[in-house]
């Protein structure tokens, strides 16, 4: 490139210097528009010149400049190229380290997860294992103990699950109950439903009905009530529906010319029966004339505590009515304490026939007769009892039996079939409730 410059620079000076060698003339323009000439001859001192240089210098001076400025740039631009690559490599070759780093990292954490994938592939494999292994295990003997007629025994024992098995199958095939329409034998007792509640000391216990053959001018909705705590009870009072009885209006209350004992009392065909106070005198009401229209002596009965039931109450003397007509529950010294029945005649309360039963008097909580069988209820006070008694008129037998009863107010002290609507009603603290019985179908042993 040295070489290149220097013929130019030769080419250049080269026909200068020829010219130098004759005389030259310029012709030019001044700043006033007049023509001027310049003579230049070739002197022979540089000093001597009257000018160092002209316009032609000062032109060479330029391009001399312009070419300096191109080597210098040329020359730079090739130390500059030169560094660059330099450093391009240098990148690149840094670049190229950090790849691989990050190339063997990569590897490295691709290494380490494969190693644990392998992990977890084994612990699964492990936890299969054992859910099959449980799964093939049998149960443990420690199997939940059942009842077996107060006795425990295990349910894994194959003798007992055998019978189990027989027993289930036999209570399977037990036949849903017969709807049964006909004078039956109880097979149940509903949950007792509210009708009102006393508003005093006096509605504690009490007596209240619908007569369930009601004669004129008394409808079978009217309700009949006695309120029984105290020393001379003689107010019946009368409700025209259950409705009215349950918002407390009643249509009249009637004077009773004779005090009443007991819870006892029971409506039948127009009239309220009853026992007189401190006497086995019983009295038939006339409810449509107002007057006593019967009244006799229960033979041998006791009375005034003698055999009350359990609760107490004077309750010796216990009036029921049934499909087949009026009875008395009460006990005698000759029954020492055991239940008699007695039909009576409604019409003159002469007694028509007596049975003797094998339950003591003052060990139930009330009686109640359905049918021609006396029903007896265990207890007054348990919320959840039981009716635990039936005897027969028909076959003068008697037997223990488990119905449920519910006293929901926990002191029952009256408790009365009527036989139309098929209900219990009974007079529990306070309370006027009502439950619905299921009769089925009699039996031989019933
Ligand atoms: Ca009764």
């Amino acid at each position: 490139m040295f070489l290149l410059l220097c013929m130019c620079l030769v080419g250049f000076f080269a026909p200068r210097g020829d010219a130098q060698d004759r005389a030259a003339l310029w012709r030019g323009n001044d700043r006033s528009g007049r023509c001027q000439y310049t003579f230049t001859v070739a002197s022979p001192a540089e000093a001597s010149c009257p000018q160092a240089g002209g316009p032609e210098m000062e032109a060479v001076k330029a391009r001399l400049s312009t070419l300096e400025a191109l080597v210098s740039r040329l020359t730079d631009g090739g130390r500059v190229a030169g560094a660059t690559a330099a450093d391009s490599g240098a990148e690149l070759r840094e670049a190229m380290n950090r790849a691989v780093g990050e190339r063997n990292l990569l590897q490295g954490e691709k290494e380490r997860l494969e190693r644990e994938l392998g992990s977890l592939q084994r612990r699964l494999e492990e936890m299969l294992r054992e859910t099959e292994t449980l799964r093939n295990t049998p149960c443990s003997p420690q199997t939940p103990a059942v009842p077996d007629g107060g006795l425990m025994r295990p349910a894994a024992d194959p003798a007992w699950q055998q019978s189990f098995q027989e027993l289930k199958a036999e209570v399977t095939q037990v036949p849903a109950p017969e709807e049964y329409t006909g004078c039956g034998v109880l097979a149940s007792v509903s949950e007792p439903v509210t009708h009102r509640k006393a508003d005093s000391i006096a509605g504690k216990y009490g007596v209240w009905m619908q007569d369930p053959e009601a004669v004129t001018p008394h409808g079978s909705d009217t309700v009949w009530r006695i309120d029984t705590v105290g020393s001379d009870v003689r107010q019946l009072f009368s409700y025209e529906s259950l409705e009215q009885l349950s918002k407390g209006f009643p249509t009249k209350v009637v004077l009773l010319p004779e005090p009443v004992e007991g819870t006892g009392g029971v409506l039948y065909r127009g009239s309220l029966y009853y026992q007189r106070r401190r006497s086995r005198t019983l009295i038939r009401f006339d409810l449509a004339s107002e007057r006593v229209a019967a009244r006799r002596d229960l033979p041998h009965a006791g009375f005034h505590g003698q055999f009350p039931y359990s609760w107490g109450g004077y309750t010796d003397i216990d009036l029921a009515v049934d499909e087949r007509g009026l009875w008395a529950v009460y006990s005698t010294s000759k029954a020492k304490g055991a239940v008699v029945l007695s039909r009576l005649d409604p019409h003159d309360l002469r007694v028509t026939r007596s049975w003797e039963t094998n339950i003591r008097k003052n060990g139930v909580a009330n009686a109640f007769v359905i049918c021609g069988r006396l029903y007896t209820v265990a207890s007054y006070a348990a919320a959840n009892t039981t009716v635990n008694y039936v005897y027969d008129t028909e076959s003068s037998r008697g037997h223990a039996l488990a119905i449920p009863f519910q006293n929901k107010y926990r002191y029952n002290s009256m408790i009365d079939y009527n036989p139309t609507q098929k209900k219990l009603f009974a007079w529990d603290n306070f309370h006027m409730v009502s439950y619905d019985v299921r009769l089925g179908r009699p039996t031989p042993a019933a």
